[in-house]
């Protein structure tokens, strides 16, 4: 949604994301194979692959909720720290969204949306409330904004979590399966949230085996299986004309 110009001597500043030669292990496993990606700003790409396949691990390594054993991972040029108080500022950057909405339970809607503005970005309170009820609104939830989590349904839920990472101003969307625990009818009440997100033009990555937002909302398709990017590209080709095997499977089995 920023349109404030990038350092950096490309035109248009430096990729939003940028992957180059990563991988990583869980002991034996190779869960990532040499991922590379660049993400340029306003990109909404839809990760698309098995379960088991690295979608959840890239995602989380973009955060650096999972750390690397080799390559680079850059937002907006700057590599991804290590550790400390960048790290924070970074996750402030890099939103997440996942399956479980992980709201705090103790804390009204309206507080979960104002609590990391003031602690992380030391938003004055009365600010970080102003933000936080245009939020709600946005994602229709302001008249619920005094209950506490427990008491809205986990659609609302799920677009309050979206509200909360919103109120952080972060540069890149991350969604990892955002819909997968929701019951069927509240599935597309996240997903509207999601697509005009997308039409505003927030940088997005989004893991999600909801066909119909991928064709609709995806500017680009990364198909993954076993830790590798096997396909990369736009949705048209996707699924009018995949080239892998492991595609075509992929696709026989969901559409
Ligand atoms: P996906 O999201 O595509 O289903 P994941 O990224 O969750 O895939 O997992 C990729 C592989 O890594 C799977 O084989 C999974 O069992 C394994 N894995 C994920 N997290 C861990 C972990 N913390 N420790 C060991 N293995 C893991
Ligand atoms: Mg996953």
């Amino acid at each position: 949604m920023s349109s404030s110009p990038s350092s950096g001597s490309s035109p248009g500043g430096p990729s939003m994301i940028s992957i180059k030669s990563v991988d990583k292990h869980y002991g034996p496993l190779h869960v990532l194979k040499d991922i590379n990606l660049e993400v340029p700003r306003g990109q909404v790409v839809v990760v698309l692959g098995p379960s088991g396949s690295g979608k959840s691990t890239l995602c989380r390594t973009i955060n650096r909720l999972e750390p690397i054993d080799s390559g680079e991972i850059r937002i907006e040029g700057t590599l991804l720290p290590s550790e400390g108080k960048d790290l924070a500022a970074l996750r402030a950057d890099v939103g997440m969204v996942f399956q479980s909405f992980n709201l705090f339970a103790h804390k009204t809607i309206l507080d979960n949306v104002t609590l990391a503005p003031v602690k992380v970005r030391k938003k004055s309170k009365a600010d970080a409330t102003t933000r936080a009820l245009e939020l709600l609104e946005r994602v229709g939830i302001a008249s619920q904004k005094d209950k506490y989590p427990a008491q809205l349904s986990g659609g609302q839920q799920q677009r309050v979590a979206i509200a909360r990472s919103l109120a952080m101003e972060p540069k890149i969307m991350l969604f990892d399966e955002p819909t997968s625990a929701l019951d069927p009818e509240m599935v597309n009440e996240v997903l509207d949230v999601m697509v005009a997100l997308a039409k505003e033009g927030m940088t997005m990555l989004v893991v999600t085996h909801e066909m119909g937002f991928a064709r609709k909302a995806a500017d680009r398709i990364i198909f993954m299986a076993d830790g590798a990017v096997v396909e990369d590209t736009d949705p048209e080709s996707f699924f009018t004309a995949p080239k892998s095997d492991r595609a075509k499977d992929f696709l026989s089995k969901i559409l």
